[in-house]
């Protein structure tokens, strides 16, 4: 085992944290303060200071496993292993075509992981089904950005910039529970004098620390941004000169805007109209503002028009590309914008290009080295994929995804699961979609090798290899190199990580998510870069350039849209958007919301903090947080167990009594498997342009259940 200290970053969310690693002589790895990242400055939450504890062989898969004759998984060698993914894959693919191969990925792969699996999936396998968990996290700030904006970058800025704008409007974003060392940003805003909005439906530890908090009934975000452009429109605080400048589309918009009167938006969303009018004075008043969303307004049926009515305020309030300025998605997942990017998406080709598109089939299919003709078009959705398993799809590799406890629907989901042909699963530990694959292979963690991520703000980031694997675990890189080959395909999927990335720069080179400058060398001298970069300088720098001449490096783009927006004619587009329901009102038989989210001691499903002993004991399983009243109707004390039934299935957790959730609503946290699995119970109903699942309201009822 190596003894240095290695700076790289957390496994967790999309902050991706610095931290120092040092390898301990007791075979532990120690976690310590990484001063030199601007982003979290030393700080880690919970989550990443106890990271390293996932690294210990006594949580985790150390050999791969395959299901015998009786059923029982049990552990095999490499080759037997790698032999039946193989046959059971080409099997599939011989009998009924090579779209029933499904690949299911994750935004927690690294890019040259994501990139090499949307290629194995299209040149290996030659099927369109592939597509990623990330698609419940962003995609419908993604859809909402390239329309207005023309490509989607989560933080058109980076963080640093927040503490010095005026005022800052987050909508649906928890971050004191989801990103801990990202609250000091909004902290310093304050003491500059800066103001913080918080939209939630939840008083929220985020919430507490705003200067006006909203509590709109979930589902209603689109209406409350509505009502805002309203006011702002009836006030005279529309920016005429940078909407005749920078913008177009904006009379259709207006008129949206001017049917949602703030009476009317006060009776959808239960924001009054003077918390309306204070909030528009707030955000209008200083010289700069932005807003941030995050899954709230975005895991909605309307998610894309949502993030739409949030960007169309930006825009006529002239607050999107300038200084200090713009409308930002707040990433989840820790890759889950680089995921998004170089082709684990069912739609889109390394660089950010369209699958659809004939010149970026043209150009990534010439870096592969293939026909262009041969890659596959389109394919389903994250949750349409899932939902075709065992009938369409009829086996699936999935790597870094847990659907068994995350995706919306569950219990119907881990029945499509249950019903594949063949399911082979990558991951570190046997998550419950592994539990139920007929192969299981054990992969390297992020401390065991090295991979970049790009982080919320669009910061391209080096994880360095801080400690040698344990015994019988290989990378998702070697798996994907060793299937290809026993495929047929014995070129073309590199192991090592940076010649991964040489391919990646090239293949994204004149893509929007342009990469082309960034070397490995560059990310770790210069602690990240932000995309797009372009590569003519760069190459330059990679020793073409005359001994005392300094190179002509691009320097990446910390800082988007201050110019010109990505659109063809430069200028921002309004969308007209108008109010409409959640898929699934309240009503007799179901007649409270349900809103489910996160805490701050566990990540997505769990699979690997619920193996962490110290974030146990501080988030120990599930719980239904409601409001005094609902729990004295339904006679429920503190602790006593709930039942929440839905359409689709019916969960119980221990009653979590406060005032600070709406009387109309109930929380749920999902990060956890079993009867109190939250996504038991979530709606599926997708957003007609993102495919987002709208996890984030659905009609519910509650029933007292017996103590045991
Ligand atoms: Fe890791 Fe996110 Fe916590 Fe930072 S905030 S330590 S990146 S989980």
């Amino acid at each position: 085992m190596q003894s240095t200290v290695t700076p790289t970053h957390c496994p967790y969310c999309a902050l991706q944290c610095g931290m120092n690693l040092t390898p301990a002589p007791d075979g532990t790895v120690e976690v310590s303060e990484r001063t030199d990242f601007p982003v979290n400055r030393g700080a880690l939450c919970g989550k990443g200071r106890t990271s390293a504890a996932v690294l210990a062989s006594n949580v985790r898969l150390t050999s791969p496993l395959v299901r015998d004759e009786g059923g029982t998984l049990v552990p095999a060698s490499w080759d037997e292993a790698l032999d039946r993914i193989a046959a059971g894959l080409g099997r599939t693919r011989a009998e009924y075509g090579p779209d029933a191969v499904g690949v299911f990925g994750g935004g927690g792969l690294t890019n040259e992981k994501a990139y090499t699996l949307g290629k194995f999936a299209r040149v290996v396998l030659g099927t369109s089904q592939i597509d990623y968990n990330g698609r419940f996290c962003m995609s419908s700030a993604a859809a909402a950005g390239i329309k207005a904006f023309g490509v989607d970058r989560g933080l058109p800025f980076p963080l640093e910039d927040i503490p010095k704008s005026g005022c800052v409007i987050l909508v649906g974003s928890n971050l004191a529970e989801t990103m801990p060392p990202s609250l000091r940003f909004f902290t310093e805003l304050k003491e500059n004098g800066g103001t913080l909005i918080v939209i939630d439906p939840r008083r929220t530890k985020t919430a507490e620390q705003a200067d006006l908090h909203l509590a709109p009934r979930p589902g209603t975000d689109l209406a409350l941004a509505l009502g805002l452009l309203h006011l702002v429109i009836a006030e005279g605080r529309v920016d005429e000169e940078y909407v005749r400048e920078r913008t177009a589309g904006w009379e259709d918009a207006r008129a949206a805007a001017m049917a949602h009167w703030p009476e009317y938006v006060e009776r959808i969303t239960g924001v009054s109209v003077p918390q309306l009018r204070e909030t528009v004075r707030l955000f209008c008043e200083p010289e700069s503002a932005m807003v941030l969303t995050a899954r709230g307004p975005e895991q909605q049926s309307k998610g894309t028009d949502t993030v739409g009515a949030w960007i169309n305020l930006c825009l006529a309030t002239g607050r999107a590309g300038r200084p200090l300025s713009g409308y930002g998605c707040l990433t989840g997942q820790g890759n889950g914008q680089g995921g998004r990017e170089h082709g684990q998406k069912a739609d889109q080709l390394p660089g950010y290009r369209k699958l659809d598109d004939p010149a970026a089939r043209a150009h990534v299919a010439e870096v592969w080295g293939v026909d262009p003709d041969s890659l596959p078009g389109p394919g389903r959705s994250a949750y349409e994929l899932l939902d075709a398993l065992g009938t369409d799809i009829r086996s699936l590799l999935l790597m870094a995804s847990n659907p068994v406890v995350s995706a919306p629907r569950a219990a119907h989901i881990e029945e499509r699961i249950r019903s594949l042909d063949f399911l082979a699963v990558c991951d570190v530990v046997l998550s419950e979609t592994a539990a139920l694959a007929d192969v299981v292979l054990p992969v390297t963690q992020w401390a065991e090798e090295t991979g970049t991520t790009t982080n919320l703000e669009g910061r391209v980031l080096l994880r360095r290899r801080a400690i040698t694997p344990p015994e019988g675990i290989r990378s998702d890189l070697e798996v994907m190199h060793e299937l290809a080959a026993r495929l047929g395909v014995e070129k073309g999927f590199p192991t090592d990580p940076e010649e991964v990335f040489e391919e990646l720069r090239r293949a994204s080179a004149g893509g929007a998510a342009d990469y082309s400058g960034i070397t490995y060398r560059r990310l770790a001298e210069e602690n990240g870069v932000f995309w797009p970069c372009p590569a003519e300088a760069a190459d330059v720098s990679e020793g073409a350039v005359p001994a005392g001449e300094a190179p002509a490096v691009h320097p990446g783009t910390p800082r988007l849209f201050l110019d010109r927006f990505a659109t063809p004619d430069g200028r921002a587009r309004f969308v007209p958007v108008s109010h409409r329901a959640i898929a699934e009102e309240p009503d007799d038989e179901y007649p409270v919301l349900l809103t489910t989210g996160r805490v701050v001691a566990q990540y997505q499903s769990g699979a690997q903090t619920r193996r962490v002993a110290e974030l146990n004991a501080a988030a120990p399983g599930p719980f239904v947080e409601l409001h005094p009243r609902l729990a004295a109707r339904l006679g429920a004390a503190e602790g006593d167990p709930v039942a929440v039934v839905s359409r689709r299935g019916r969960a119980v957790a221990p009653a979590r009594i406060t005032n600070a959730i709406r009387p109309d609503t109930v929380f749920m946290p999902f990060h956890w498997p079993g009867e109190g699995r939250a996504n038991t119970l979530t709606n599926p109903a997708l957003d007609p342009t993102s495919r987002m699942p709208e996890f984030k309201a659905c009609a519910v009822r509650l029933e007292a259940v017996s103590s045991p």
